[in-house]
């Protein structure tokens, strides 16, 4: 293995990027970065304090206001962990309108490029190895079919006391892999260079193991 290693995960929302890129870090030993949370962040910002995703000044002075980090597995906006806060149906939504934003997405990127610049990272989302760390050592990307992915999301949600149909789900994920498609800035694409996984009826232990296979024999 590579002494520095940045590992990109790309993929549609509920692919299950986000569980197999934290265990490949825990595996290697190196950080995580969970790059949708970022806009989730964003987006639970706008939401408390009401504000127009339209008004671009007002947007402008509150992401210079804006300190995202991670910690310990924890994602902290401006000092408050928000885990759980950013994970509701409506910030999905709200999240997948803030991140067609240029400045929203320029503010981002350049926080997340210098969170692996220094250090070893796996770092999941949608433009991470075709933009962000265009350099990475490792790209995948992981896919699944869009009935599998609503039913993640959607047992995700029910297991935190959503009340929510399975068919809103599927019809919002349709909603939302078309804007991450079709959106002008970085949209989600495989890079050239990617290994492609498709998780379709797959644990994520076996993705994990595969991708662990791929990094030892690259
Ligand atoms: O992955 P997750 O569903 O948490 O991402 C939230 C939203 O952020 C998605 O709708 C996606 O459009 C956006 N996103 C993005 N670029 C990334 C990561 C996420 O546009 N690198």
């Amino acid at each position: 293995m590579k002494s520095k290693i940045r590992i990109a995960i790309d993929g549609p929302s509920g692919a299950g990027k986000s569980t197999i890129a934290k265990r490949v870090a825990k595996q290697l030993g190196i950080d995580y970065i969970d790059t949708g949370a970022m806009y989730r962040a964003v987006a639970y910002k706008l939401l408390q304090r009401q504000i127009d995703i339209n008004d671009v000044m007002v947007l402008t002075d509150m992401l210079s206001e804006t300190d995202i980090d991670f910690i310990d597995g924890n994602i902290i906006l401006d000092g408050e962990i928000v885990n759980d806060k950013i994970r509701t149906h409506e910030i999905s939504r709200m999240a997948s309108d803030v991140s067609a934003l240029q400045i929203v997405r320029d503010k981002l990127v350049a926080l997340q490029r210098k969170m692996g610049l220094h250090k070893s990272v796996v770092m999941d989302g949608r433009d991470i190895g075709t933009n962000v760390l265009i350099d990475a050592e490792y790209k995948f990307f992981v896919t699944a079919a869009a009935s599998e992915r609503a039913r993640r999301r959607w047992l995700e949600l029910i297991e935190k006391g959503e009340k929510i149909d399975l068919k809103q789900v599927e019809a919002d994920i349709i909603i939302r892999d078309n804007n991450d498609l079709m959106r002008k800035l970085n949209p989600l694409k495989k890079a050239e260079d990617a290994v492609e996984l498709d998780t379709t009826g797959v644990t994520a232990e076996e993705v994990t193991d595969k991708i662990l296979e791929v990094i030892k024999w690259q």
